[in-house]
């Protein structure tokens, strides 16, 4: 039985999450807190993960400080018309989105995210993305104490858990370093966030079911998940040129989308349908540019699927 939550939807949807726990629209405002990733700098490796952009998927970040990105998205988001879907925001998270955000010392990382929750009064809670391996047992106490004074959580990008496919993906860490990170955030009590692609290469559609059973026995607080594109400058671009990888459909990838809610608790958010990038940035699928239209295809599916 697919459960209605009191929004309409099929599914939990971030939107009703903000409604409930923070009173009303919630926006995130993507950020650039000037971080790094080991994948990248070297530490393990220098290609970064085959699918990443140059702005360490922080494709709508900014690039001023903390402060100055935070309040010029709210100042935007005052002034959008009524049809922009962040135009009743009134409160807002600020989304640490830009390479790995856990990726410093403490000190750094106790400052910036000390800039972000005082740089509005505004700012309701802080979402952190990062990589397991980039999670220890003094940086989850930290992100333990900031919890206790607003709404935190962490996004891991699990992506498959495949290890050939990570392998080939340049994902840097095994599934084992990710159950780590991924326990250590849990043994304090951190919400959690897991990022899943469908359509990486050589996966089949059971392969990506066995990602989303995974995750779901984790009973994550939330699960975004991304259709795998092509980026502008990603080695993937040189790959998909030379046809030595395709990308979904847009059916292929609803249907998929759509089993896996299914498959999901009903109390994980979803935070995330399908992904996007800068119109300018993206190779393939061209589908990818209508975002909108691709979850309400997913709803649609779902809402066959519920009168079966
Ligand atoms: S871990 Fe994140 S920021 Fe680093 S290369 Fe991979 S996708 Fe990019």
């Amino acid at each position: 039985m697919i459960p209605l939550y009191p929004d309409g939807n099929r599914y939990y949807s971030f939107d009703l999450f903000c409604k409930q726990t923070f009173g009303g629209k919630t926006a995130k405002i993507p950020i650039d807190g000037g971080f790094g990733c080991p994948n990248r700098d070297g530490t393990v490796s220098s290609r970064g993960c085959l699918f990443c952009s140059d702005r360490g998927s922080g494709d709508f970040c900014g690039h001023q400080s903390i402060t100055e990105q935070i309040q010029s998205f709210i100042n935007a988001s005052a002034e959008y018309n009524t049809s922009s879907k962040w135009s009743r925001a009134e409160r807002f998270i600020a989304f640490f989105q830009s390479f790995s955000g856990t990726y410093a010392p403490i000190d750094i990382l106790s400052n910036r995210y000390e800039e972000a929750l005082s740089a509005s009064d505004k700012i309701v809670g802080l979402a952190i993305a990062t990589r397991a391996d980039c999670i220890d047992e003094a940086k989850a106490k930290l992100l333990s104490q900031l919890c206790s004074r607003t709404f935190l959580w962490v996004e891991l990008g699990l992506q498959t858990v495949h290890e050939p496919t990570r392998r080939a993906m340049n994902i840097g860490y095994s599934m084992e370093d990710f159950r780590i990170g991924y326990d250590i955030l849990q043994k304090n009590n951190i919400p959690t966030v897991l990022h899943i692609i469908f359509g990486l290469p050589g996966e089949t559609d059971e392969d990506m079911m066995a990602t989303v059973d995974y995750a779901a026995s984790l009973r994550p607080f939330g699960v975004k998940f991304h259709q795998l594109m092509i980026l502008r400058g990603t080695p993937l671009e040189a790959m998909y040129n030379a046809g030595q990888i395709t990308t979904l459909t847009q059916e292929h990838y609803t249907d998929l989308a759509a089993e896996s809610i299914l498959r999901l608790p009903h109390s994980t958010i979803i935070h995330r349908m399908n992904s996007d990038a800068a119109e300018s940035d993206i190779i393939a699928p061209n589908w990818s540019r209508d975002k909108l239209q691709t979850i309400n295809m997913i709803r649609h599916k779902l809402k066959i699927m519920s009168n079966k």
